[in-house]
């Protein structure tokens, strides 16, 4: 039903894709913009009731099948309209100048010197496997929440791990923070590629730990994909959701292990079946489980 007939999905792909949501009705709007002043889209679905969650993709360059599974999971709601007690924001595509640069290399950048910068980065005009932003800063390690403290994080530019000079040094991991402060959700998704699998612990401890645990194991019963353990890596946006806002938050890495990257679109189909309905049975769930916690008096432990 969602088979992804053309190329790879692009930025201008998402902002037509966004503009056909407007169309219909549906609230989009801007998270922020990137280091090269690109606007940063969300979309928004369900019920304007102050319980949201965001859902978000593509903040990793390479990983921009997400950001086509997330705008298809926001399309999914709009099409089939299912009981839903909150609202989603969906950011599809968090890193839009690194899945640019992925996807066309450097051509589409105007600075000189950015650009042979990031040539000399790269060693090759080929970005194809390229994650993180057009200043070589990896985003998911750039977050406020042990930052810098990772086994694989580098202090160089580059086109992965690199921390940044300093926590939220970049202009789309500050963006997606002041989004997430705004709105204050009850939940956080973060979609990347690959290996079928479920970061859910950041430190947590106690009534938040087993809170947690039971919500993930609630999204590896619908998607089929197996829980692990985080092993010193920090510095993630679901780091910081579950550090600074104690609230739960994933990272759903999508797409069988045995594809190499750049990842193959045609795996896109059964990747959007395992996730079709998550995000709006997980908003759900945790609602019901708040208003059960406030019933039974309870409602400060969540
Ligand atoms: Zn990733």
């Amino acid at each position: 039903m969602y088979c992804w007939g053309g190329d790879l999905f692009s930025y201008s792909n998402l902002l037509e894709e966004v503009q056909n949501f407007c169309k219909y009705g549906i609230e989009t709007g801007i998270v922020g913009e990137s280091e090269l002043h690109q606007a940063i889209p969300y979309i928004f679905v369900g019920n304007k009731n102050g319980k949201c969650m965001i859902v978000q993709g593509a903040i990793h360059a390479r990983e921009h099948l997400t950001a086509l599974l997330v705008v298809n999971l926001a399309k999914f709601l709009v099409k089939y309209n299912p009981s839903m007690l909150g609202g989603i924001y969906f950011v599809p595509m968090v890193n839009p100048d690194g899945v640019r640069l992925c996807q066309e290399g450097v051509g589409f950048i105007e600075d000189k010197q950015r650009k042979s910068n990031l040539l000399a980065i790269n060693r090759s005009t080929d970005f194809s496997l390229w994650k993180a932003n057009a200043d070589g800063v990896d985003l998911n390690v750039n977050f406020d929440a042990n930052w810098s403290e990772g086994k694989q994080n580098q202090f160089y530019k580059g086109s992965q791990n690199y921390v940044g000079k300093h926590p939220l040094s970049a202009a789309e991991s500050r963006a997606l923070v002041e989004f997430t402060q705004r709105l204050n959700p009850l939940v956080t998704l973060s979609y990347h590629l690959k290996g079928e699998q479920i970061y859910w612990d950041f430190h947590q401890k106690g009534l938040a730990r087993h809170r947690d645990r039971r919500y993930a194991n609630m999204l590896s019963a619908y998607t089929g994909y197996q829980l692990v353990d985080s092993q010193g890596s920090v510095g993630g946006y679901k780091d910081w959701c579950i550090q600074s806002l104690g609230i739960p938050a994933f990272t759903i890495e999508v797409g069988a292990d045995c594809y190499p990257h750049p990842f193959p679109y045609h795996q896109f189909n059964t990747i959007f079946q395992q996730n079709k309905d998550l995000p709006r049975k997980l908003l759900n769930t945790i609602i019901r489980d708040k208003e059960q916690l406030a019933d039974a008096g309870l409602a400060d432990i969540m």
